[in-house]
This record gives structure tokens, C-alpha cells and sequence, in this order.
């Protein structure tokens, strides 16, 4: 037998270590066809402590408790396996070795056994957990959704062995012990082995056991070797390698201080050289293609180390928002078809392309992205439905930055290929004309400050430079022009001004940070924003900001260092937190006569607030503190936290496919029994609105709920209002508001005028949707039934009143007053002309008609267009100097022109990614907003290149977009529909996306 196990382990072993060594080297050879990876070095004392925290402490793995927990025991089985497979050598030629000094120290033996036994226990338990959670039974709500079952059970199957065989070899020495009499043959050395020596050995005599010992000691080391030449035949075996890998990938990471990556992105780099505006400008030909990832290669070595360690363990499928969904995005899969197209690319680049076959020649000129038709590795479904919340970096255990290559890919796309959602062309336009994604003019930035009672001191108006104030209060494009977003920047700042904090704002020196065009993959034109942003910043000398966005927080405090300004920036709840904690702000039960029963509330935490910068306490600190009110948490909170679905710049892209994230998470809010949803987001005030009107609409939420941000509540508190007559004021923008066209209460009604809009038969017809023309339940004689159920004046009398005036609670005007001006059928010959027939479908398959080189001559049509015959839309009553006017519209070709026409009338209304290469400008088609303002200075009208909004052979002014009835800010869903295509991975592919929906445009494309 002793002979028998040294030639069949020590002949597995010389097969095995060379075989293992050339694999290791091909591994290798593929991180390395990565480009250059900055910052990954920095701090080595800190990385090297990340890394032995993250790994034998499983702090990450944590995160899932009892799975973790596992985890770690088979995990330090695994490390002990290591020293018993050693071990199994010496004893496959003395059966009583033991390894010196430790062998018989009795901590070395418990840990052992219980390691043994627990690794055992573990492995058997994960067995379970992934048979409880199989998609046969689960389908796609399974994590292991797509993950390959037969690399998991080899893996668990060869642990689970060796677990074990630790237990047996023990017993076999202890019995062996026994016999020879040995003084450790007792129960303290073999406190576990010792029952298994004698419920599997006691029969046995020396010859046997030694014999035993043998056998085992082979089975040991001959299985570790066929395991090593399994895995080695399968790199893309994540499930096996991440064991050698993830120390690696953990080390590298890209936070030095041990954090995720999240918060800010990763700039624009070439060959690992930063870019900046100068360096666009001056890029040579060649390295246009190199903007983004448009190749497998164009990844940094780190990527392609990340694509290898990914464990195929579905935590961050299970959070994705766009996979809970039933979208075709999971960030496994999409990691998984990264890897198996790396893996098999990479040893195709230098061979002699007259040896490749024309499979391998098909795998090598296979596009990055691209649906199915084009054999792309991703789908353009698949990348634009991203919305950057980080749940799956979150999640992930071995360190993977999935953001990060999401937006990369993103760059490449919308950079050098010009192929994005259509949807993006206006907020692209709107952000380099007018500085806001809905193209608003800037000059109605300040709008919201006009019904305080108080002075809001503006920069360059009343104080010289921020040096004269303590805070920069950094309002925001939805802070300036969203209706409901008006209301926290009115709350915040009558809070501020409550609490005696000196603070001012920039008025319309403020552009948008670039959040929507970064998250998009325009990074020329959020370097452009960035850039001038920083510009005001340091001639203002800011110092301290707050911001009620969550993504202008976002990017000011994690992407703004790269301009050259650093700020102190806080989120509004994290400030008016601290103003409590001070007693400068004090909340207090309703007034008397105000009595109104205990209200729950629930929190959602806005992704670029929590999950990217870990702000979770501060605003449950201040929603805890309000008195009257219980906090009821969702399931998902907090790092778990359920997206909205507006991050990623999804706010302003269609949502077609699957179920509507913002749906899934007020779902989620209701089932608290919640009264109030709380945000601290104007995009996840937005999102949730929506899906709150919806769910009301359809008898499925009570009327009585409502979605504030946490100010206004503090608010309310703080100045002894009842909350929800408050909230029920404010659910409608005031009578200023709903008269001013450069006031949106709807991302879709002033947004892009495109396909964003769900025409009125599409809502119908879905039970997720909302009608567009079906009031929201806020109106006049709803605040009045509540006013009178809660003994409480309305806002146009006495204390409520004012009150209402002065603080950001509007007052309420009455839906009859502003009806005929919002809904008068009139509005519709102010709209372009368009062919009225246009068949819904197609509409809906020319979204991405737009893949090739230029986006805007195949822009789907506008809503314009579906909607003009029912009378929602409202017309820009007066067009303002400087804005792009009607005449500016009329002086583009009619819809009806069809897809190019556009781009015939006007060559220069091509958006910046629509340039052409090879001359990669700036921002191609852009003109500055400085040049903007100069135009509404002297009054000129911008010529129709200026014109924002191209849609569909027609271009349209983003003011001019149509808007739904203004009285009913809830009332529209904020935008639907999403392009199509087939799906990147087989898994996904094999889902069987309920879409030929997904397909329309797919095949439209071809
Ligand atoms: S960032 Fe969010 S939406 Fe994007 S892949 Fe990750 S989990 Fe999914
Ligand atoms: S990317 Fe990370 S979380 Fe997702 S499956 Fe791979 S290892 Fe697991």
C-alpha cells in the first residue's frame, strides 16, 4: 500500500506543479495584456492590512452573516488543508509523522480538529444554502443565477473531502497512538479524532492502520493535485482561483484606506495618464480609440485581475436593482462574460492571424459592446441599464469595481462610437447649453428664494466672495428648477436661516456639478462643467458646502479634487443634524389645535448618499428626533438599500424593459405602513413620487402618503406645523411655480422631449404607469378634506398661511385656476409640427437605431408628436431672451422628415460624441455656456446650432418641451421605456428576456 500511494502521489505531483506553473504563467500573460492601473501601490502598510483583514477576518463576507460565517470556516479549513496535505507527504513514508515542534502542542491540535469539523460543517451548510437558493426552483431570483453549477460542486465537493480527511487521518494516528502507547493517545490531543478513530478504526492492528494512514495521506495529496490540474485547465474558474487570487485583487484595490469603490469615479486616463481639457485637446489620432474601454485590452490589468477573481457568488446579482428588475444587467454575469471573452481573446493578440481558425478570429474582432446580431460581448442593454449604485461593489467580496467598468465602457460608447439612448443626446445638449440636464435657463436659478421671507444672500450680488459666510448652501439644477426639489432648497435654507447659519448661494453662477454626464460617459462635457464650476468655486473662495443633491454632494467632495479645489462638503441632513445637536433648530409636537395620530416614517437612502458615502445616520438621527413620529426601517436599508432607479443618469433614460425600479422600491416603502417616505435626494424625491402616484392611482398605497425630504419634515417640526397638512401643501407646486415655464415638476415633462415621455395609450395600458392626464391626489379639495379631518387652517389663512409663505410649504393653488393654462388643447399648435400617426412601434425600435456613428439624425420622436392632440402638453408661454425659441424650432426640419433629416438641416447640431473621429474635440458641438449667457445679455438670438434638443428630424427647445398638467406634479411617470437589443452572457441570453421588447430595437438596428 506504502508503495502504491508514493508512486501515484509523487507521479500526480510532477504532473501537477509544471502544469500548474505554465497555467499560473498564462494567467498572467492575460492580467497583463491590461493597460497600466494607477494608484494601486500607494500605502503598502495600510493595503497589506486591508488585505489580512478582509481575508482571514471575512470582514467583507460578514456582510451576509450566516453565509459568511461558513464561509470562514471553510476558508480556514482551506488554509489548514494546505499544512495537512504537507503533512500528508511526510506521512506517506513515516505514518506516525507529525510536524515538528507543533505536531502534538495541543492548541495546534484542537485548532486542527475543530477547523476540520467546522470546515466540514461549513461546507455542508453552503452545499445546503446552494441548493436552497438553485434557479431550478428560484429562476432568475436566485444569486447563482448564471453561475456555473458543475466548477461549484467540484469545488465543494474536493473541500468537503479534505475537510473530512483531516478528521480521518487523525483518527487513523490516534488509534496508531494507541496501540503503540503512545502518552498522546488520549482524548485532550484527539479531543475530535479520537471518536472518529474509534467509531472507523478500532478493528484495525498496526499494519492496518498504517496501511489506512497511507491510503489517506494519498487520497489527500493526489486529490489537492487533480483539484490544482483542474483548475488550471479552467482559468476563467473564479470559484477556484479567487482562493489564490482575491489577495491580489484585495491588496490592489483601488481605495488604499481599505474602503470600496465608490464615491467618486476614476478620471479619464490614457496609457495611466490622467486627461485632462488640455490633453483632449491635444490628442494624438491614435488615441482617440483610447478614450474608455472599446477592448477587452483597454481594461487596466487590474480590471482583467477583478474579471478573474469573481467567485460566480451572485451577491451583487441579488442587490442589483436593474437585475431585481428583470432587466438583462447583472453585474455577475457581466463580470463572468468579461472574463470568459478576456480569457479567450488574449492569446489570440500576437498570433500570426493566418493560424487563427475563423472561430478564434470571430472571437477577436468581436465588438465589446454590441447586441447579439453584432456577436458583442455586452449589450448595450446590458451597460446603459446601470445605474451606478453600487450595490454590486458594495456587495462584493474580493474587492471588484464594477462602477468603475461600467462608466469605462460607457466612455468609449458615447466618445468614440457615438452610441448611446438617444434619450441622452438632450440632457448632453442641455448640460453644455444651458448647464442643466433639462436645459432650463439659468437665469431662473434664484426663482425658488422669491416667496422667502427672507433674504438669501447670493454671491457676486450681496456678499463679494464666500469669505463673508460660513456655507456655500450649493442649491442644484434639480434644487433650482424641480418643483419638488424647490421645496428642500426652500426648507433647507428657512432651516438655516432658523438656526442663525450665514450662508449664500451662487445663483446663476452655479452649472450642474457633471454627475449626469460623468455617469453617462461624457466626460468631455463633465470636465467642461467640472472646470468652470471650480473656476467660481476658488474666485469665491468656497471653503464649506452643502448640498441637498445627493450627487452634487457626491461630486463636489469626491471628483471636484481633480480641478484643483478642495472643499469641505456636507450633506444637508448631516448639517441640519448637527444644528439640532446644538439646539440651534429644536423639533417640536404639532401646535395645539394641530392634533394629528402618530405618524411612521420611513427612510430611503439615496445610493450616492449612503452606499458611495456612507451617510446613514445623520438623517435617521434628525427623522428619530421628530417628535409624534415612528421610524419604521425597510428590509432593505442602509448599505442594502434598494436603488430608485434615477443614478447613472437613468433619470433621464427610458425604462422599458423589466419591471420599474422606482416601483419595486415604493413598493417596498408602503409595505412599512409607512405615512411619510422620507429622501434625501431631489432625484429619489422624484423617482418615488412617481411610483407613490402610481401605486395610488391604482388603489394600492393609501392617499394619505407622501414623499418629503427629511428637511421638509424638520421643517415642519420646527416650526409646529402639522406635517402632513404641510406636506399635503406642498405636494403641489404653488401658483409662481405652475405659471413659470422654467419651473419643472416632472423630469419627463421637461426633460428630453423625446421618447423619455410615455405617450398617454402606453400608460394606460400598464398597471406600473401613470396616467398622464389623471390628476395627482393632491389637489384643493383633498387638502381641505385633510385640513378640516385635522382641525387645522389651510395655507391661504393666518398662521398656516404665512407660515406656508415664508417657509418653503407653498401655498396651495387651487387645480381650477391653473387647469385651462396647463391643459388647454390650445398648447398644441405651439408645438412643432409632426406627422400624427406615427406608429407607436415605431417609436419605440428606432431607440436604438442610433447605433454607428452619429446619434442624432435617428432620434425616436417626440413626445410632441404623440401628445399634441390630447392638450397636455403646455407650450412655453413666453420664450425668454436668450432662450432657444420657437422660431429657432420652426427652423428645423419637421419630424416627419425622418430619421437623417436632422442631421441634413443642421450638420452642426451634432451632438459631442457625434463628431466624428479622428478629431476628437472638447466638446465638438458644444458651445460654451459663457457663450449662452452672452447671447441672453445682448438679447441675440442663438442660432439654431444652439437649439438643445434635436429629436427625431426636429429639434426642440429643452423649455420648449412639452409638459404634463403642472397641477399634478406626481402625476407622470418620470420616463419608461428602454432601448433594446440581445443580451451579452448566456445566461441572461437564455433567460428568455420576456422581450422580444428587448428586441424591437435590436432588430431595428440591423
Ligand atoms: S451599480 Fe447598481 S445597477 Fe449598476 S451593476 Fe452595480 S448593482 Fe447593478
Ligand atoms: S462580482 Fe463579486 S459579488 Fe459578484 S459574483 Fe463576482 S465575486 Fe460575487
Amino acid at each position: 500500500m506504502q508503495i502504491v500511494a508514493i508512486i501515484v502521489s509523487l507521479t500526480l505531483t510532477a504532473i501537477a506543479v509544471p502544469y500548474v506553473a505554465l497555467a499560473v504563467r498564462k494567467m498572467l500573460s492575460v492580467i497583463r495584456t491590461g493597460g497600466p492601473a494607477v494608484g494601486r501601490t500607494d500605502r503598502p502598510a495600510a493595503r497589506t492590512v486591508t488585505m489580512l483583514k478582509e481575508t482571514f477576518l471575512h470582514t467583507r463576507m460578514l456582510q451576509w452573516t450566516y453565509v459568511g460565517l461558513m464561509h470562514w470556516f471553510v476558508y480556514l479549513a482551506f488554509v489548514i488543508l494546505a499544512s495537512a496535505v504537507l503533512a500528508g507527504y511526510f506521512q506517506l513514508f513515516d505514518p506516525s509523522f507529525v510536524l515538528p515542534i507543533i505536531g502534538h502542542f495541543f492548541l495546534f491540535e484542537w485548532v486542527s480538529e475543530g477547523i476540520g469539523l467546522l470546515g466540514t460543517i461549513g461546507i455542508i451548510a453552503l452545499i445546503i444554502v446552494r441548493q436552497k437558493n438553485h434557479p431550478r426552483s428560484l429562476g432568475r431570483s436566485s444569486r447563482f443565477f448564471g453561475s456555473r453549477f458543475w466548477q461549484a460542486y467540484f469545488v465543494e465537493a474536493f473541500v468537503l473531502l479534505e475537510s473530512a480527511a483531516i478528521l480521518f487521518i487523525r483518527g487513523a494516528e490516534y488509534r496508531l497512538l494507541l496501540l503503540e502507547g503512545s502518552e498522546y493517545a488520549t482524548r485532550f490531543h484527539f479531543p475530535i479524532a479520537g471518536y472518529v478513530g474509534d467509531g472507523l478504526f478500532s478493528g484495525l492492528g498496526e499494519q492496518g492502520l498504517e496501511n489506512a494512514i497511507f491510503a489517506i495521506a494519498m487520497i489527500k495529496v493526489s486529490l489537492a493535485m487533480i483539484w490544482l490540474m483542474i483548475i488550471a485547465s479552467n482559468l476563467t474558474m473564479g470559484i477556484a482561483w479567487h482562493r489564490f487570487t482575491a489577495f491580489f485583487n484585495i491588496w490592489f484595490k483601488r481605495e488604499s484606506d481599505g474602503s470600496t469603490a465608490l464615491g467618486g469615479l476614476e478620471p479619464l486616463r490614457i496609457d495611466g495618464k490622467t486627461l485632462d481639457m488640455e490633453g483632449l485637446e491635444n490628442l494624438e489620432e491614435e488615441d482617440f480609440e483610447k478614450l474608455g474601454v472599446g477592448k477587452v485590452e483597454d481594461f487596466s490589468w487590474k480590471g482583467i485581475l477583478d474579471f478573474t477573481t469573481c467567485t460566480e457568488c451572485g451577491r451583487c446579482q441579488s442587490q442589483c436593482p436593474a437585475w431585481n428588475t428583470e432587466k438583462p444587467l447583472s453585474p455577475k454575469l457581466l463580470v463572468m462574460g468579461l472574463r470568459e471573452h478576456a480569457y479567450a481573446k488574449a492569446p489570440l493578440l500576437d498570433a500570426d492571424p493566418e493560424t487563427l481558425t475563423d472561430e478564434q478570429k470571430r472571437e477577436l474582432e468581436r465588438p465589446l459592446i454590441g447586441d447579439e446580431d453584432l456577436f458583442g460581448v455586452i449589450d448595450p442593454d446590458v451597460l446603459w441599464s446601470c445605474t451606478n449604485c453600487g450595490a454590486c461593489v458594495q456587495q462584493c467580496p474580493v474587492d471588484i469595481e464594477h462602477v468603475d467598468h461600467i462608466d469605462d465602457m460607457r466612455r468609449f460608447q458615447v466618445l468614440v462610437e457615438s452610441n448611446f439612448p438617444t434619450e441622452l443626446n438632450n440632457i448632453f445638449k442641455g448640460l453644455e447649453r444651458k448647464g442643466n440636464p433639462w436645459g432650463m435657463n439659468p437665469k431662473h436659478r434664484m426663482d425658488w428664494a422669491k416667496d422667502l421671507d427672507f433674504e438669501v444672500k447670493q454671491v457676486g450680488v450681496d456678499v463679494e466672495s464666500l469669505d463673508e459666510v460660513e456655507w456655500l448652501f450649493w442649491v442644484g439644477c434639480a434644487g433650482a428648477f424641480e418643483d419638488r426639489a424647490k421645496k428642500t432648497t426652500q426648507a433647507v435654507a428657512e432651516l438655516l436661516n432658523t438656526a442663525g447659519v450665514d450662508f449664500a448661494v451662487l445663483g446663476d453662477g452655479e452649472t450642474c456639478t457633471g454627475d449626469p454626464a460623468r455617469r453617462a460617459g461624457n466626460e468631455i462635457v463633465f470636465m467642461q462643467l467640472a472646470m468652470e464650476n471650480a473656476e467660481v468655486l476658488k474666485e469665491t473662495k468656497a471653503k464649506k458646502v452643502v448640498s441637498t443633491c445627493a450627487h452634487c454632494f457626491n461630486t463636489l467632495k469626491n471628483e471636484y479634487a481633480e480641478f484643483g479645489i478642495e472643499l469641505e462638503v456636507v450633506h444637508h441632513t448631516q448639517l441640519l443634524n448637527r444644528l439640532v445637536r446644538e439646539k440651534k433648530l429644536t423639533p417640536v409636537a404639532p401646535g395645539a389645535g394641530a392634533a394629528e395620530p402618530a405618524k411612521t416614517i420611513t427612510y430611503h437612502d439615496p445610493c450616492f448618499l449612503g452606499r458611495h458615502n456612507k451617510v446613514y445616520e445623520a438623517p435617521r438621527e434628525l427623522l428619530e428626533v421628530i417628535p409624534g413620529a415612528t421610524f419604521a426601517e425597510m428590509p432593505r436599508n442602509s448599505e442594502k438599500s434598494f436603488c430608485c432607479g434615477a443614478g447613472g443618469a437613468r433619470m433621464w433614460m427610458e425604462e422599458n424593459l423589466g419591471s420599474r425600479i422606482n416601483i419595486n422600491r415604493t413598493e417596498e416603502a408602503i409595505a412599512t405602513g409607512a405615512d411619510q417616505i422620507a429622501v434625501g435626494c431631489p432625484f429619489c424625491r422624484v423617482m418615488l413620487s412617481d411610483g407613490l402616484t402610481a401605486k395610488q392611482d391604482s388603489g394600492e398605497a393609501r392617499e394619505e402618503v407622501e414623499v418629503l425630504d427629511v428637511a421638509q419634515m424638520l421643517l415642519a417640526s420646527v416650526k409646529r406645523e402639522p406635517a402632513l397638512v404641510g406636506a399635503a401643501l406642498e405636494a403641489e407646486p404653488n401658483a409662481a411655480d405652475e405659471a413659470n415655464p422654467d419651473s419643472i415638476s416632472d423630469t419627463a415633462e421637461a426633460g428630453p422631449p423625446a421618447d423619455t415621455h410615455t405617450k398617454p395609450e402606453e400608460v394606460a395600458g400598464t398597471s406600473d404607469e401613470v396616467p398622464k392626464d389623471d390628476p395627482a391626489p393632491t389637489s384643493q379639495e383633498a387638502d381641505e378634506e385633510v385640513a378640516a379631518e385635522h382641525d387645522v387652517p389651510l395655507a391661504d389663512s393666518g398662521a398656516a398661511k404665512e407660515a406656508a409663505d415664508g417657509g418653503g410649504v407653498s401655498t396651495q393653488a387651487s387645480r381650477e385656476e391653473l387647469a385651462p393654462e396647463a391643459e388647454t388643447p390650445d398648447a398644441a399648435p405651439d408645438e412643432p409640427e409632426k406627422e400624427p400617426d406615427e406608429p407607436a412601434s415605431e417609436k419605440d425600435s428606432s431607440a436604438w437605431d442610433n447605433v454607428g456613428a452619429v446619434n442624432t439624425d435617428l432620434l425616436p420622436d417626440s413626445p410632441a408628436s404623440s401628445s399634441s392632440g390630447d392638450g397636455a402638453p403646455t407650450p412655453d408661454p413666453e420664450p425668454e431672451e436668450g432662450d432657444v425659441t420657437e422660431t429657432e424650432t420652426e427652423a428645423v426640419p419637421a419630424s416627419d422628415d425622418g430619421p437623417g433629416s436632422d442631421d441634413d438641416a443642421d450638420p452642426q447640431e451634432a451632438s459631442p460624441a457625434e463628431e466624428p473621429a479622428p478629431a476628437p474635440a472638447p466638446a465638438p458641438e458644444t458651445e460654451p455656456v459663457e457663450e449662452d449667457a452672452r447671447e441672453e445679455e445682448s438679447g441675440e438670438q442663438p442660432s439654431a446650432s444652439a437649439t438643445p434638443v434635436a429629436d427625431d428630424g426636429e429639434i426642440v427647445a429643452v423649455e420648449d418641451a412639452p409638459t404634463t398638467d403642472p397641477t399634478s406634479p406626481d402625476s407622470a411617470p418620470l420616463s419608461d421605456a428602454n432601448p433594446s437589443g440581445a443580451d451579452v452572457s448566456e445566461a441572461a441570453t437564455a433567460l428568455g428576456r420576456d422581450d422580444e421588447t428587448d428586441t424591437e430595437g435590436g432588430s431595428a438596428k440591423g
